[in-house]
């Protein structure tokens, strides 16, 4: 039988505390996916990600590289809001991912922008929950490009500080613009515009 993943998510002590589901924005039909890591205050309230300040610097990456919400989609890890903004717990990983490989089923991406250490380490572990931690940290993937299987899917993953990193750490700004140069190549190589 095929599991309810979005009653497996909606079952977790997050979601029965949040105020709002939030499971993503932009073109479903899209061909690049950024995944982040969880909702924050103003998602939760809104049920939209990226929407407050990590958001704003995201709007910004996006506009530097000539992409809007018309040409991607944005989703998170998890699709509810951690209290207090805290780590997403594996059990909670483990139980909203299910939702998450859904969305790459249906949407198959060929391009998908990992944003900060959860989303990289996930797609990196190839979905494998237990395997994460012994993932490489964003700080050495950012910017290398890879080609990944997922679920059957060949897709190009590009590891991407968290736009929230940004705002605590203006040294990683000029990496940052790096990073995004190389999206853009990986964008006009594949022609998807
Ligand atoms: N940080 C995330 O990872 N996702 C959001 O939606 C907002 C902030």
């Amino acid at each position: 039988m095929e599991i309810d993943v979005i009653e497996l998510a909606k079952n977790t002590e997050i979601c029965k505390n949040c105020k709002n589901l939030v499971i993503g924005k932009g073109n479903e039909k899209a061909e690049i996916l950024f995944v982040g890591e969880a909702p924050g205050k103003n998602e939760d309230e809104q049920g939209l990600p990226f929407v407050g300040a990590a958001g704003k610097n995201l709007d910004k990456l996006l506009s530097e590289v000539g992409l809007s919400l018309k040409d991607i989609y944005v989703t998170n890890i998890l699709k509810c809001r951690p209290p207090e903004n805290r780590e997403p717990s594996e059990e909670e990983i483990r139980a909203h991912t299910p939702w998450l490989i859904k969305q790459i089923k249906d949407m198959k991406p060929k391009i998908v922008c990992s944003l900060g250490n959860y989303a990289t380490k996930f797609f990196l572990a190839n979905g494998e929950v237990d395997k994460m931690n012994k993932q490489p940290g964003i700080t050495s993937v950012h910017g290398k490009v890879r080609s990944i299987d997922f679920e059957g899917l060949r897709i190009t993953l590009i590891p991407l500080f968290h736009p929230a990193a940004i705002i605590y750490n203006r040294t990683l700004t000029s990496e940052w613009e790096k990073d995004m140069n190389i999206v853009k190549s990986e964008i006009s190589q594949k022609t998807l515009f």
